[in-house]
């Protein structure tokens, strides 16, 4: 786990930025200035070290609390999506596919809802967005509502 790493080589820098900072307190009047500078110049260096790492840490919780947003999403949407054929749809009030296809890779695997297309030269084949696997249009095609909507003819 490179978050683990990270946190090891903070740690290590804040110890070592103590410590410095100890060697410079306890030391006696007698210390050479220029010592002093040398210490003073390897805490400032150490100190950068730790904003580095911080820096790390902060985008790798930002790329978690991402990957946990998305997997929150697609838990409360697990039963959001029906499956017919080669294909997942969202349902009808009563439960029925309809409308237009998503990818079967994308939501079992990935959790994600992805739109298949057309593909633009083989008007058979539908192509996921996301992954580019390929589906059968008769097998993953749109589903049209059962009858029209009344008053429309
Ligand atoms: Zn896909």
């Amino acid at each position: 786990m490179p978050d683990m790493a990270t946190i090891g080589a903070l740690l290590g820098s804040v110890k070592t930025a103590t410590e410095i900072a100890k060697f410079i307190r306890e030391s006696d009047v007698s210390i050479e200035r220029a010592e002093l500078k040398l210490k003073v110049a390897d805490l400032i260096s150490t100190l950068a070290d730790v904003k580095m790492e911080l820096v790390e840490l902060q985008e790798a919780f930002a790329a978690k609390d991402e990957r946990i947003r998305e997997l929150e999403e697609a838990f409360q949407a697990k039963d959001s999506l029906v499956r017919r054929w080669d294909a997942y749809y969202i349902p009808d009030a009563d439960g029925a596919p309809i409308g237009a296809p998503f990818c079967v890779r994308c939501w079992d695997i990935d959790h994600k809802q992805r739109r298949l297309v057309h593909d633009s030269k083989e008007y058979r084949i539908r192509v996921c967005i996301g992954c580019g696997h390929r589906y059968e249009n008769r097998l993953a095609g749109d589903i049209a509502p059962p009858k029209m909507e009344e008053g429309e003819a």
